[in-house]
């Protein structure tokens, strides 16, 4: 019966309010008679007949609901007596006052202080090495007016004396070669399978077949894909061609990975990946580095390579106005030095390529028309031409003499280019050598050549083919340089390559952002694996000591290594860079997604297994998982959906996992089926929480789905149990519900629903805050301003959403290019929707504009979450064409000269300048995990959750860019547009930091460091607290401890746990080894910050290995190269080690 009197009672307010709009519509037609109303209140009236017939529509709907759960009633569906319960629970009190300000209370919170002993800032406070080249100088110093430089179009006329090469022959090196994508236009299968393993069959046969030739080769990805189709004989046969030094593997990574938007522990990892393969299977290690394709070049991967033992680098992809003024002064090879090096330790030879391309047109010398003559790929009849009209011919007697002659002049123009008479030529391009008449032409010609040139004594000149480290091998002999020496008498440079222009105005700033989806499922995976890697070690070591132990030890390394080599395939520099083609990155996202999932399962098996109370007991069961994973993807470009935990008035158990090397203490948010809960802590005791609607749409709740959030502490690289449970309503006093306000809304009425206070309200300017900061919004439901609580200063910080267009040209901006069409446009946002929700540990705003859904987020907790602004995007720009969107942060700091500072790989911080002589476009730069702006008093900072592009086009601004549709191709051979954009999630930090009254002024020098609470927050946001839930159908678990931490003690601040990875027996072999990569990062940092928001002390780098893991422990270490590579000594595990600043040291360690 009461249900229909509920029936009956909407149909009578529909009455109502449909009398009421009746009125209202009769009042607003004859409006125009009543000429003295003020416009004021006639928009008064339009908005309330809006909002009434809106609710007209609501309540319409709501009697259709009824409807409908009336009838489902009657046929006995229970689950609709709920859906009534939730239709009728809504007290809707429309007349009620609506408080003019709404405000939670506010626990104030204790942020622990970290006291920075003196001297221990002197790194970030002492002036680094000199340098000859610095490059932000040199940027100050191009004029880039890129006239004609004759037939070297962006070079200048190169004329020599033949003179030069009276004493000293000039030594020709010419190296054949295969660029191998793994992945781009084809995936990397359909590469390998039509292209790649035929080149690798060629190499040993056509090699066998001529000891004079030689090959290199880069990618083993493919490499070690090829390798399994060989039989031991074939292997053998390899061996010896490495052996004799015919064929040489460069790099030695599992891709060339890409050097602007990959993180430096994905960079680390895809090394150590291929290393180890080639340690086990061939047992060579690379002496040199081979990067033609990146599109632009980071110091970090010179850093890297000098660490890992090797003695040379090359690079391509350089701007063409640097190429030219580096080539100018003899400075196309140099010394590469770090720009925070203090010791001139990181000095990595580098060799950069002078011309256009690594094709062979722009490898032989400066005229393109000439050395397309000497491709003999391109001999008339094949499918490959030269676009300069005149093909290559065969050699013969006949023409061998003007031809070498012709080949010469442009050998000794390249030579003049550098200081030693050795020229490095390559000859190869992409998925070159599939054929083998491919092989016999080019061989076979090039040695018709060489043996005249050679045979020519009044030449000077000694050509013969060879491999890249045979080229530096030449180089060093003639600078008089031992054998792995650093060669002497070259400049040291300091800097990096970026943004990389091959011509005109065509700069490659597009692809820092370009499939931004992809940039971000990427660093999740990645986070994932790194906790996953580290939980396995620890508990495989655990479980080597429980002789009855069914840890499946085997069966999860196998699924990380998975995950290893699906996120080294991702760092290639066609695939994290966004520069593949559609189905070429569905190829991708499936396998980082497959990889993901296994860590994810790794880390709930692991921690269950750590925190097991009787490790004897435990018994795996790869039917029964007793834990959950936090969330799921359900395909490769959806975004994720959180495990919602069933609650039930027993507790469930949720382990929190914390993978940072300090203890932290922070705000997790759990997704639950109830809105009145109990969460306890390790120690029992009951915590605060606070229960937030799940919104199904901007003013829709889900009725079974809820967010509770709370401050869980959990140990260094530890893990802690907590529980939850459903209790009855108002029976926890420690639940706290948050006040909720919408402005533009649907409806005006105001309502409570359950616990849930929902006010609406007219527009108008508000704030939210926790005990360190206020956030004003304006009317917009924009960020206005920032005001630190204890100081009250303010400062302007206004958020904006942008849009570029594309240049109206032939050429337009593409997965590379970025070609916009002049400064962004405002996004008009009009009069969005906007929900305030203000809680007691966590205030958010959500406003609805178009594209974006934006949310605000202040945490009123002791972890730095709460020391900074959290920022959550989810962009759709989907309905747009040619279309670029930016999210613009324009703040009051005054950043003198147009400075500011973006990251390169999340290692290191570079300085940029605004350069107003070059295009809008050359001034974005890769953000890979941060970017700040400052003056004399404060620090503004933004921490990005993935890789984009990003630049500070004005004093006080700060921007990135967040998406990119584009129609077109841009000319680069991918031969599509940007079209396949998603829905797509982003994670950002703002902070705002005050300069110490006492900080030292530090020198004027080419980098910064973050502040010691923007890294703690950049790691907050790489690494969240991984949230591991009971699952579902377990009803009873076996005894588990409170908590596990791996450290005996925390970390110092300044170190980073980067990995502890465990390494494999063999090839093929998913027994763990007892041996695990232990790799410690000790930051630098800029001491002028307050560091709050988290609990460690500063040694300077100091720490013991015995000392640092508690269970296991670390029973033996051995240094070693940075991909463990080169070992070098016994650690001594009682004696205190030392990292030096920004330096990151890896041990090879036994745990037990
Ligand atoms: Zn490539």
């Amino acid at each position: 019966m009461k249900k229909y009197m509920a029936l009956m009672g909407a149909a009578m307010f529909g009455v109502v309010c449909f009398s009421l709009y009746l009125m209202m519509e009769s009042a607003s037609m004859n409006q125009s008679r009543y000429t003295d109303l003020g416009k004021d209140e006639v928009d008064v009236i339009d908005s309330k007949i809006h909002q009434i017939e809106a609710d007209l529509q609501k309540n319409h709907k709501s009697i259709d609901v009824i409807k409908e759960v009336v009838g489902q009633l009657a046929q006995g569906d229970s689950r609709a007596l709920e859906k009534l319960k939730n239709a009728l629970d809504i007290e809707v009190h429309g007349d009620a006052p609506v408080p003019s300000r709404i405000k939670p209370n506010i626990t104030a919170i204790s942020r622990n202080v970290v006291r920075v002993p003196e001297g221990m800032c002197s790194f970030a406070e002492t002036p680094p090495a000199g340098t000859d080249v610095q490059m932000l100088n040199v940027f100050d110093h191009i004029p880039f007016d890129n006239p004609n430089g004759g037939v070297w179009k962006q070079g200048f006329p190169i004329s020599y004396d033949v003179s030069t090469w009276q004493d000293k022959p000039l030594k020709v090196i010419l190296v054949p070669h295969s660029h191998c994508d793994p992945g781009w236009i084809k995936t990397f299968e359909a590469y390998y399978r039509d292209q790649v393993r035929h080149i690798l069959n060629n190499m040993v046969t056509k090699l066998e077949a001529d000891s004079s030739r030689k090959f290199m080769y880069a990618e083993i990805s493919f490499f070690s894909r090829w390798w399994q189709e060989l039989d031991e004989s074939m292997k053998g046969r390899v061996r010896r061609l490495v052996k004799s030094g015919q064929f040489e593997i460069v790099t030695g990574g599992w891709v060339m990975n890409d050097e602007a938007v990959s993180h430096y522990s994905a960079m680390i990892d895809q090394m150590i990946e291929g290393h180890q393969w080639l340690e086990h299977e061939l047992g060579v290690k690379p002496k040199s580095g081979w990067a033609i394709d990146p599109f632009g070049h980071s110091p970090t991967m010179a850093y890297f390579l000098k660490r890992m033992g090797l003695k040379n680098m090359l690079i391509q992809r350089v701007h063409y106005s640097v190429k030219k003024y580096l080539a100018q002064t003899k400075n196309l090879e140099f010394l590469w030095r770090q720009n925070w090096d203090h010791d001139g330790s990181t000095d990595m030879f580098c060799h950069m390529m002078p011309f256009y391309s690594y094709d062979v047109p722009h490898t032989c010398g400066p005229d393109p028309k000439i050395c397309c003559q000497y491709d003999f790929k391109r001999l008339p009849g094949g499918r490959v031409t030269c676009p300069w009209r005149v093909p290559p011919v065969p050699i013969t007697n006949n023409n061998v003499a003007q031809k070498a002659e012709i080949l010469l002049d442009q050998y000794r123009k390249k030579a003049s280019l550098y200081r030693n008479n050795v020229v490095l030529v390559i000859l190869g391009d992409d998925f070159r050598y599939d054929k083998p008449e491919e092989w016999e032409n080019q061989f076979g010609n090039y040695k018709k050549l060489f043996d005249y040139m050679n045979a020519k004594p009044d030449w000077h000149v000694q050509a013969q083919f060879g491999t890249l480290s045979d080229y530096f091998d030449a180089l060093r002999e003639r600078a008089g340089t031992e054998a792995d020496d650093t060669p002497t008498g070259y400049p040291r440079l300091a800097g990096d390559f970026f943004t990389y222009a091959d011509r005109d105005d065509h700069y490659w700033s597009g692809y820092f952002t370009s499939r931004p989806f992809y940039k971000h499922l990427d660093r999740v995976a990645e986070s994932n694996l790194r906790k996953a890697e580290v939980l396995y070690s620890l508990a495989t070591a655990l479980s080597r000591k429980q002789a009855s132990s069914t840890f499946p030890a085997s069966a999860m390394l196998e699924k990380i290594i998975v995950a290893r080599r699906s996120l080294a395939l991702f760092q290639h520099h066609d695939a994290i860079t966004g520069t593949g083609k559609d189905h070429v990155v569905i190829d991708y996202a499936n396998m980082i997604l497959n990889g993901m999932q296994n860590c994810k399962t790794v880390i709930s098996v692991c921690a269950h297994y750590l925190l097991a109370k009787d490790k004897s007991q435990y018994a795996h069961d790869p039917s029964t998982l007793y834990f959950d994973v936090d969330e799921q993807r359900v395909a490769q470009d959806s975004l994720p959906q959180k495990t919602v935990i069933k609650l039930l008035p027993e507790p469930r158990t949720v382990i929190l996992y914390n993978s940072l090397s300090q203890e932290r203490s922070d705000i997790v948010r759990l997704y639950v089926s109830e809105p009145f809960v109990e969460v306890k802590d390790p120690l029992g005791n009951v915590v605060q929480t606070q229960t937030d609607l799940f919104w199904m749409n901007n003013e829709e709740s889900s009725s079974d789905i809820y967010k509770v959030s709370f401050v869980a502490q959990v140990p260094a690289l530890g893990l802690s149990k907590y529980t939850i449970r459903k209790v009855q309503e108002g029976t926890n006093p420690s639940a706290t519900f948050p006040v909720i306000v919408m402005y533009n809304a649907q409806s005006t009425t105001s309502i409570t629903r359950g616990p849930f206070k929902i006010f609406r309200k007219i527009t108008e300017e508000f704030s939210i805050e926790n005990s360190d900061m206020k956030v004003q919004f304006s009317n917009g439901g924009m960020i206005k301003s920032i005001t630190t609580v204890k100081d009250g200063q303010v400062n302007q910080v206004q958020v904006q959403f942008v849009k570029y267009g594309t240049i109206n040209a032939k050429e337009k901006s593409g997965a590379y290019l970025f070609l916009p069409n002049g400064p962004a446009q405002n996004i008009d946002v009009g009069n969005p929707f906007i929900r305030v929700v203000q809680g007691a540990l966590m205030s958010e705003v959500h406003v609805f504009i178009p594209h974006v859904e934006h949310t605000v987020r202040v945490c009123n907790s002791p972890g730095t979450s709460g020391s900074s602004v959290g920022i959550h995007n989810i962009v759709d720009i989907r309905g747009e064409s040619n279309y670029e969107i930016a999210m613009r942060l324009m703040t009051d700091i005054q950043n003198s000269d147009g400075q500011f500072f973006t990251d390169l790989n999340g290692f290191q911080m570079q300085k940029r300048k605004m350069q107003r002589k070059l295009p809008l476009q050359a001034n974005f730069y890769p953000i890979s995990t941060m970017a700040y702006i400052q003056d004399g008093q404060s620090r503004f900072s933004v921490m990005t959750a993935q890789s984009l592009g990003g630049s500070s086009l004005k004093t006080g601004w700060l921007e990135v860019v967040l998406d990119r549709r584009l129609m077109q191709d841009d000319n680069r051979g991918l031969m599509q547009g940007v079209k396949d954009n998603k829905r797509t999630d982003y994670q950002f930090r703002i902070l705002l930091e005050r300069k110490l009254s006492d900080a030292k002024p530090l020198p004027t020098q080419p980098m910064g460091y973050p502040s010691l609470l923007g890294q703690m927050s950049s790691l907050d946001l790489l690494h969240p607290m991984h949230i591991i839930p009971q699952s579902q159908h377990v009803t009873t678990l076996t005894p588990l401890e409170p908590q596990y931490s791996a450290l005996t003690a925390d970390l110092p601040c300044e170190l980073h746990f980067l990995n502890l990875r465990t390494l494999q027996i063999a090839e093929g072999d998913f027994t763990p080894s007892q041996t695990a990569a232990l790799l410690v990062h000790r930051f630098a940092f800029d001491c002028s910050y307050p560091a709050y928001g988290f609990k460690c002390s500063i040694s300077g780098g100091q720490f013991t290995l015995e000392g640092m893991l508690k269970s296991p422990r670390i029973t033996k270490a051995t240094s070693t190269s940075l991909s463990l590579m080169y070992d070098s000594h016994n650690v001594d595990l009682t004696t205190a080690v030392q990292i030096h600043p920004m330096e990151i040291n890896a041990y090879k360690v036994h745990l037990s």
